[in-house]
């Protein structure tokens, strides 16, 4: 009998014991993520951040936040307050200071222009304002010819010196909208790194930064979609892992109309004034926001062959979806990728 109780007694310790061990081994991470999104330069910004402590990424996540809120007042296009208007009212007349953002936006976009041959270019503005997506207005093509004009960022003149810029011609306009996204992606991830913040993830619509990994040390996974689903089981092209990279993706599908058989949209052409043809999608994958950004909407331009030219001279990672649905992919991307939808 005490022999019995003496057993029990015994296999209810190892079994304590076992499942102590079990759940020590089994207990959740301390690192957990922790998300938050917000209607910020006019979309939907989700910012997710890998932390011990609930408190200081809330904290850290806030901070990053404020960091996309203040680049978007002085970098709208369509904000008559922000740095970049009072640039445009200015065309023609004089300088106008301008603070180390905008004027590294600028310098970055400059960049973009230089490697694109003009395919990417911010002073695409006075062609922009011509279009309404939404009310399917697409402008004459006598005025699209004149204001071809106003579009050529050689008119873009910096002086470094003091902090300022001038657009040459009255009536020029800069508009950052391919870049400015990217490029707050970028910084909004600098706040999370010097706030303590190890992986973490900002996304503004479609343009990506993911830094560090996940708790579970794998890298973030993030979807690309596809430009022209049949159904709702067709959205998503493909999926990668990401890690200190950004992703941007330059879609016709964003912002369009259609009219008479014909589809017009928001990523126009600066040599022409009207919307490139060519490819649905690109897609570029670089260590900057700001490079993504750009270069996805310059490639997008330049059409596949001259891009994937570009991406392999600049050793940067792509995909293109062309007008007739076929995938070209950059060969460093094949084994980094996971291709949903197959190629026609
Ligand atoms: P994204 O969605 O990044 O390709 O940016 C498209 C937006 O950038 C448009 O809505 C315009 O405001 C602007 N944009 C259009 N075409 C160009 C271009 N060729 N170069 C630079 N910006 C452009
Ligand atoms: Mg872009």
């Amino acid at each position: 009998m005490i022999l019995a109780v003496k057993k029990n007694i015994i296999y209810f310790a190892v079994l304590l014991f076992c499942s102590l061990f079990i759940l020590t081994a089994c207990s959740p991470q301390k690192e957990k993520v922790y998300k938050k999104s917000r209607i910020l330069m006019d979309t939907l910004v989700t910012i997710t951040a890998s932390s011990d402590s609930a408190e200081n990424a809330e904290k850290a996540i806030e901070k990053a936040f404020s960091e996309i809120k203040k680049l978007e007042r002085l970098l709208n296009f369509y904000d008559a307050n922000s740095e970049i208007s009072a640039i445009n009212r200015n065309a023609g007349r004089g300088s106008v200071k301008i603070s180390p953002e905008t004027m590294e936006v600028i310098e970055k976009a400059i960049f973009a222009s230089k490697h694109t041959d003009g395919a990417f270019d911010i002073t695409i503005g006075s062609q922009v304002i011509l279009w309404d997506f939404h009310k399917k207005i697409k402008p004459d093509d006598n005025v699209i010819k004149k204001k071809l004009l106003l579009t050529g960022y050689a008119g873009i003149i910096l002086d470094r010196e003091t902090s300022s810029v001038r657009l040459k011609e009255k009536g020029m306009m800069i508009d950052l909208g391919a870049i400015a996204k990217g490029y707050a992606a970028d910084k909004a991830v600098e706040v999370l790194k010097t706030n303590g913040i190890n992986a973490g993830i900002v996304s503004i619509a479609g343009d990506i930064k993911a830094f560090g990994l996940r708790p579970d040390k794998k890298p973030w996974k993030t979807g690309i979609r596809n430009p022209r689903p049949k159904d709702s089981n067709d959205e998503l092209l493909a999926v990668t892992g990401l890690t200190d990279k950004a992703i941007s993706t330059a879609g016709d599908y964003e912002r369009y109309f259609v009219k008479d058989g014909k589809r017009y949209h928001h990523i126009l052409n600066p040599k022409t004034g009207y919307p490139a043809e060519g490819v649905h999608s690109v897609t570029v994958i670089a260590n900057e926001g700001a490079v993504a950004d750009s270069f996805s909407t310059g490639i997008f331009v330049l059409g596949t062959e001259k891009g994937m030219k570009l991406m392999q001279k600049m050793g940067i990672d792509g995909i293109i979806v062309d007008f007739r649905g076929a995938i070209h992919m950059t060969p460093g991307l094949r084994e980094k990728i996971e291709i949903l939808r197959n190629s026609k």
